[in-house]
């Protein structure tokens, strides 16, 4: 009976991609005790969203040497899965998860959090998100939160869609895990919810959706910096630093214009910089117990796992932008130059594609490798998209939702730390000039490469 739920399981994952367009890049293949209105199942929104392919109405049929072959794989990574995780077999995989996250039910939300202040933040979340503007938001969330939501929005606009959310309602807010990330404290706040979610748009409404969704999880990691107390970047809208009113317009660089400080700060409060669905959440990295991996950054106060997958998130975003049109400049900012003329190459060949409905599932710290003086680190990134055309005023589908891997290097001197804290690939590691329109390689103030792996982490590898 395990056995059949679990082919059930993989069946349900690769015959329905993630559709939902929830916050942050949805991606909920279904939520523990999901429940949805007649009319807008998975099966049947799933159904339209594969069968109005432009041009190739008939291609979505399963011709039966496909069918065996995909069960021949079911078979192959069940018993994998069975040798290598005995446990994952006793539960579901959700009771897995739920006696996971069990363990911190009387864990109560950590200094700086509370029901109040997450639940404004949920909302003010959704409504950013909806209307398409992040000023309300922008000064608690990561540079790779608004990189992710920013280009998403983009896009969206490009594709004249809006995601319009009502009847929210959070039926529980929980502490899902804590953990220690070098100089800083790491939380995951499970959310419980539920919402009506229509995703529309105007110019091509084929791909319009709507659901009725209840008890959607989703887990929300913030980070703080140890031992601070936290100056509520949420309800007040002063800098913490200088007191000053906080301008509207804070963009990739979220500086105060009076004082100059970065306000995203997890210095200052709680700072969000992931949100995952409740299929990609895994809870603790397991490099955070590596005491190997720890000692190579005793040096950094200001290093953290978070932080790193936060810029390898941020740098991500900006290459799939620029993959979809985006300029190529962007790129020469934090890659080195084989991996530029790479990425350069890749984006010719997609030419004139738009990922519609693009999101990360997650972004992980997989692993690492020491050479010489040079730290590597490897993410792993998973994406959810399809690629789509613009011509005459109409969108060609050119391929379905599809959840793909990406993988990077980032890499560093060993003994590197960065002089000041600044805006990763948004301004000058050594001078924190914010990079102007320049097709130079150097910072226009102090001189300094852009690239440069002595100062600051460098894309090395993507693929
Ligand atoms: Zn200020
Ligand atoms: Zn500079």
């Amino acid at each position: 009976m395990k056995r059949k739920y679990y082919f059930g399981f993989l069946l349900f994952l690769y015959s329905l991609p993630n559709l939902y367009a929830r916050l942050g890049g949805g991606g909920g293949r279904s939520s523990r005790s999901s429940s949805r209105s007649s009319g807008s199942s998975w099966s049947s929104s799933g159904h339209s969203y594969s069968s109005h392919s432009s041009g190739g109405g008939g291609s979505s049929s399963i011709s039966p040497v496909v069918i065996i072959i995909f069960i021949v794989i079911c078979i192959v990574v069940y018993f994998y899965l069975k040798k290598k995780f005995p446990s994952m077999f006793g539960n579901t995989l959700t009771d897995n998860n739920q006696n996971f996250v069990d363990e911190y039910t009387d864990v109560p939300l950590p200094d700086g959090l509370d029901k109040k202040k997450l639940t404004f933040a949920f909302r003010e979340m959704q409504k950013a998100w909806q209307n398409k503007d992040l000023k309300n938001v922008r000064k608690w969330m990561s540079d790779g939160m608004y990189q992710r939501l920013h280009t998403q929005i983009s896009i969206m606009n490009t594709l004249s869609q809006r995601n319009e959310l009502s009847n929210l309602r959070i039926e529980n807010i929980r502490v899902a895990d804590l953990r220690k990330d070098n100089g800083y404290d790491v939380t995951d706040i499970e959310f419980i919810f539920s919402v009506r979610d229509k995703f529309i748009s105007e110019i091509y409404p084929k791909f319009n959706e709507d659901y009725d969704e209840e008890n959607i999880v989703e887990y929300w990691t913030l980070i703080r910096k140890q031992n601070v107390e936290s100056k509520d970047l949420y309800t007040s809208n002063n800098c913490p630093n200088c007191g000053d009113v906080l301008s509207d317009d804070l963009g990739e660089i979220s500086r105060c214009s009076s004082c100059g400080t970065l306000v995203n700060n997890a210095a200052y409060d709680w700072i969000l910089c992931e949100i995952t669905q409740e299929d990609d959440y895994e809870g603790e990295q397991d490099v955070l117990l590596d005491q190997n991996f720890l000692s190579l950054f005793t040096h950094d106060k200001e290093f953290a796992v978070q932080k790193m997958e936060d810029i390898a998130s941020n740098i991500f975003m900006q290459i799939m932008e620029v993959f979809s049109g985006g300029k190529i400049d962007k790129l020469d900012k934090f890659s080195d130059e084989n991996t530029l003329s790479q990425l350069i190459s890749i984006k010719n060949s997609y030419n004139g594609i738009i990922f519609n409905r693009l999101y990360t599932n997650f972004v992980t710290l997989d692993d690492y490798s020491v050479e010489g003086n040079i730290i590597d680190l490897k993410f792993k990134i998973s994406a959810t998209y399809s690629e789509v055309k613009l011509a005459n005023n109409t969108i060609q589908k050119v391929n379905e939702l599809e959840t793909q891997e990406f993988y990077m290097t980032l890499s560093r001197n060993k003994d590197a730390v960065l002089p000041l804290e600044i805006s990763y690939s948004h301004e000058c590691p050594n001078c924190a000039a914010p990079y102007d329109d320049t097709t130079l390689d150097k910072c226009s103030y102090c001189g300094s490469p852009f690239v440069d792996k002595s100062k600051n982490w460098v894309l090395t590898h993507f693929e």
